[in-house]
């Protein structure tokens, strides 16, 4: 098999939302909960994303990907998803690989398909508009075909697996018609879905063709979570302003004879986790502290896919207004952006390239020294496990996107710092993250001259003022971490209404 038999990648593959990326438990675990048995008065769960997280591997855990793997197998579950090979055919044969209690079950797609459903709809239609960046839709109604094609395939392929008392959880863009495709095929389980990226404005949403299609196709899912409390507002504002569905309270519609659940479930990370990373660090990162220990320079760090949402190249242009307005600064503080490649066969992520390395080049070709580079640039893949004491060795994690679901490298900044001698997050205020982080320095991503002057005050922030913020920071994101997320999402989809309201669908 492709996907599941590699060993997995340091960066999540961009189909996996990065949240489920990452490495699942180890067979100790399985062993374990195969001892001990699953929890009988609760159904299994069955997760559902584009691709599927590696539940065989014992590398370096990536939080929710473990969260949910053992809990696949306390309740006995199933992960399906894609294979991850560009060169099947859609709708061939089903791939079941038993990890202790729990299968992973992986399907092929086409050429056509991974075009038209993958990189076309899902990465080029719906990734830029829920981002707000119509510019950069690139419909084609072949696309859309595709995605339509793809998501009742892989309902018609997953309905055989299911049991009348299981819990289904959908993930993300890729899959927001598969629950009506499965109630096509006659499901009347209770299923869940959870956007990991942003849900726009109805002002955008109906710049796309389909948004009544999309949305009517939402309201098949017994309970919708979104990231952020904005996102949850923003489907409501459509649906108010656009269906027949009657809001019943603060979170839940009447749609027809059934009742549909909104909320925000924002995610966490394996806080505890990523924090004794930090403790591990290999002689490469020791060395590279050690040298800027000695020459008493302090660090800038930007961690993020090349991805057109990140608002890099903004980044890029503060770090160079603060050297011009602050020379002092000069040999004395460095930027380190890790930028890996993502869906290159997409345009707008050329464009997005050649636009940062001009700019890399452009700066340190007017700032460096010979002992002084001031921008480090990598545009690889870098490993949890050397990125954690990374962070921590950086006194200002910078990360701000243009748009983001949530920004799970905010929470690892805040997970990774010493609590004795804290660094400071500087954050956009249109990541998902900073409605929930407030001790955060919050800023508007677009304004060059608000970010440069940001960064003076994260780099001269008194030690009383970096301890305080960071102590409420840690303290949130540890107390909501992946598990917490995990389980607030199943008690809301296990306490639906689910099946009892639902007419009998008779399989199409
Ligand atoms: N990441 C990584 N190696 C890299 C770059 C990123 O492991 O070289 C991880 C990072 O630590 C985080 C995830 O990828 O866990 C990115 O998640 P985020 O929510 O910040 O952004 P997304 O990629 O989902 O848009």
């Amino acid at each position: 098999m492709t996907q599941l038999s590699s060993p997995p990648s340091p960066v999540p593959p961009s189909d996996i939302p990065s949240a489920l990326a990452g490495t699942a438990a180890t067979p100790d675990a399985s062993a374990h909960l195969e001892e001990t048995g699953g929890d009988a008065e609760t159904g299994r769960l069955v997760i559902v994303s584009n691709r599927v997280a590696n539940l065989r591997s014992t590398g370096q855990a990536g939080g929710l990907a473990v969260g949910l793997a053992e809990t696949l197998k306390e309740r006995d579950g199933i992960w399906f998803g894609w294979n991850g090979a560009p060169d099947g055919v859609t709708g061939g044969e089903v791939q079941v690989e038993r990890v202790g209690p729990a299968e992973q079950v992986t399907v092929p797609l086409s050429p056509k398909d991974v075009a038209g459903y993958y990189l076309g709809y899902a990465n080029s239609v719906l990734w830029p508009l829920f981002h707000y960046r119509l510019d950069l839709v690139d419909y084609r109604p072949a696309f859309y075909e595709s995605y339509q094609r793809v998501n009742e395939t892989f309902a018609r392929q997953l309905a055989p697996f299911l049991k009348d008392d299981d819990l289904i959880w959908v993930h993300d863009y890729h899959l927001i018609p598969l629950a009506r495709c499965l109630r096509k095929a006659g499901c009347r389980q209770r299923i869940g879905f959870f956007l990991h990226i942003p849900f726009p404005p109805p002002d955008i949403l109906v710049a796309s063709p389909n948004h009544a299609e999309l949305v009517e196709a939402l309201l098949d899912y017994d309970v919708i979570g979104f990231q952020t409390q904005a996102d949850a507002v923003n489907l409501k504002a459509y649906l108010a302003e656009r269906s027949p569905a009657v809001q019943l309270d603060d979170t839940r519609f009447r749609v027809g004879t059934r009742t549909v659940t909104i909320d925000r479930f924002p995610i966490g990370i394996d806080a505890k986790g990523f924090a004794a990373m930090t403790r591990e660090a290999d002689d490469e990162v020791q060395i590279d502290l050690m040298r800027r220990q000695v020459l008493g320079r302090r660090q800038i760090i930007g961690v993020d896919r090349l991805d057109y949402s990140k608002g890099l190249p903004e980044r890029l242009k503060a770090f160079d207004r603060l050297m011009a307005q602050h020379p002092e600064l000069e040999k004395s503080v460095t930027y380190l952006q890790v930028a890996p490649p993502t869906r290159e066969k997409v345009g707008a992520y050329g464009d997005i390239r050649a636009e940062l390395e001009a700019l890399v080049g452009a700066i340190n070709g007017r700032l460096a020294d010979f002992n002084w580079t001031p921008i480090r640039y990598i545009h690889r893949s870098v490993d949890r496990a050397k990125l954690a004491p990374l962070m921590r060795g950086s006194q200002v994690g910078f990360v701000t996107p243009l748009r983001d679901g949530m920004n799970l490298v905010a929470k690892e900044y805040v997970a990774a710092q010493d609590p004795a001698d804290p660094g400071v997050l500087v954050l956009s205020r249109f990541a998902g993250a900073a409605e929930e982080m407030h001790e955060a320095l919050l800023v508007n991503p677009y304004d060059i001259d608000e970010m440069a002057r940001t960064l003076y005050q994260a780099l001269t922030m008194p030690l009383a003022e970096r301890r305080r913020r960071h102590e409420a920071l840690l303290d949130h994101v540890m107390r909501h971490d992946a598990r917490a997320w995990q389980e607030a999402f199943l008690a809301a989809l296990s306490g639906a209404t689910g099946s009892a309201a639902r007419p009998q669908q008779a399989p199409s």
